[in-house]
């Protein structure tokens, strides 16, 4: 029975991948690989298709919208023990007016509905080159009189208003933290779908890409969709061979390095001891106050390896889609507050927690949701 529910299968003439309810994200990207073909969903190898069903931000959300917008099919258990597939639009397929309004909710609510044992994607063509650039940013303690706030206050300004001015095919999201001296951090990946498209001048001046190094290879990297590295607080420079498209990254390994491969997606009890609770919100704008309180949160977070991750979402994302009821549209960026720690014990638990909880009720209390 295992590899039914694990099972992706690509439909590469449909532009279109199933996937097994059991299956992980890195499985579908490994089954995409060389296909020229990506789907609309997150980063992260281990989460599952819970993120398909609830929402789903990737790095084509600008372009292609959520995961819950891509939902082609579905096969799915619904409370009267009933196994029923799920298909809208151009299969021909006729579905009942309640079929159709399941499949209306399981894009958004699905774990309210049913179990879904198989979901299909439609999925985007990633065939061309996109390109990727990073750079890392850290404030010492004695820079600016105020422990390096007021500085990484107006580099983050800078950074939400050139975030605010790109294209949908391009993307900038950042990383806000601690490094191990406890100097302030922030880390920038910007995302072109389209590596022939420059970023603004703004956004390579973020990234301490001057005009004559944008062209070369150690700044301004192509790479292949799914080679796009994760971001990370490391300050890692990015280097490539743009002769087969591959890149590798070049780690300091200064701080807060690889803290999104530390998480588990099950639980709080991470593979290597880091425990994490995680708090995430939808902002339609970052603020000045909410910029602000994010980093004032990151100077006395209880932990160096507490993070604030700001992911961009805006463009296709933003557009309500009749067939899905996920609800919440007006969203331009997703807020993801990460408390990670080791001491296992229930005292540094509730420090992370009450972290977490505190900085996430000030952001929805100084954003526009
Ligand atoms: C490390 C990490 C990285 C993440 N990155 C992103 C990201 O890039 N973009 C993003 O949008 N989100 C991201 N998330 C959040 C993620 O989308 C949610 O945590 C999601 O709920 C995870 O789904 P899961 O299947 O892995 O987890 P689970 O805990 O198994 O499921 C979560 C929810 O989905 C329901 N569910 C799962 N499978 C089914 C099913 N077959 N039928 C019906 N209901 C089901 C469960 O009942 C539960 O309510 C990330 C989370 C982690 C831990």
């Amino acid at each position: 029975m295992r590899p039914y529910f694990s099972a992706v299968e690509v439909h590469a003439a449909a532009r279109e991948v199933g996937v097994g309810a059991g299956a992980r994200l890195g499985e579908v990207a490994t089954a995409l690989r060389g296909t020229g073909l990506a789907a609309p969903v997150g980063v992260h190898p281990t989460v599952g298709v819970g993120l398909m069903l609830q929402g789903g931000l990737g790095r084509l959300a600008r372009t292609h919208g959520l995961s819950v917008d891509a939902i082609a099919a579905a096969e799915v258990v619904t409370p009267d023990g009933n196994l029923r597939y799920l298909r809208a639009g151009s299969s021909g397929i006729s579905m009942s007016a309640e079929d159709d309004e399941l499949l209306w909710a399981l894009r958004g609510a699905a774990p309210n509905f049913a179990v879904v044992t198989r979901v299909v994607l439609r999925c985007a063509d990633v065939s061309r080159p996109v390109c990727a650039v990073r750079g890392a940013h850290f404030f010492a303690k004695d820079e600016d009189g105020a422990g390096g706030h007021n500085s990484a206050l107006t580099l983050l300004g800078s950074y939400a208003a050139a975030a605010d001015a790109l294209p949908a095919v391009q993307s900038i999201d950042a990383i806000i933290g601690r490094d191990s001296r406890g100097a302030l951090g922030i880390a920038l990946q910007a995302v072109s779908l389209n590596a022939d498209l420059r970023f603004p001048p703004e956004v390579e001046a973020l990234l301490g890409v001057s005009a004559s190094m944008a062209a070369a290879a150690e700044c301004a990297v192509k790479c292949a969709y799914d080679d796009i590295p994760h971001l990370t607080l490391d300050g890692a420079p990015v280097v490539s061979d743009e002769r087969d498209l591959t890149i590798e990254a070049k780690g300091t390994g200064a701080v807060g390095s690889a803290c999104m491969a530390r998480r588990s997606s099950k639980g709080d009890q991470g593979a290597d001891g880091v425990l994490s609770y995680v708090r995430q919100r939808f902002v339609a704008a970052l603020t000045p106050s909410a910029l602000a309180a994010i980093l004032d949160a990151c100077g006395a977070a209880p932990t160096t390896m507490c993070c604030v991750m700001v992911n961009h979402c805006g463009g296709a994302a933003r557009e309500a889609q009749a067939d899905a009821c996920f609800a919440p549209r007006d969203l331009e960026h997703s807020v993801v507050v990460i408390a990670l720690w080791t001491d296992p014990s229930s005292a540094a638990r509730a420090a992370c927690v009450a972290w977490a909880e505190a900085l996430d009720t000030a952001l929805g209390a100084c954003c526009p949701a």
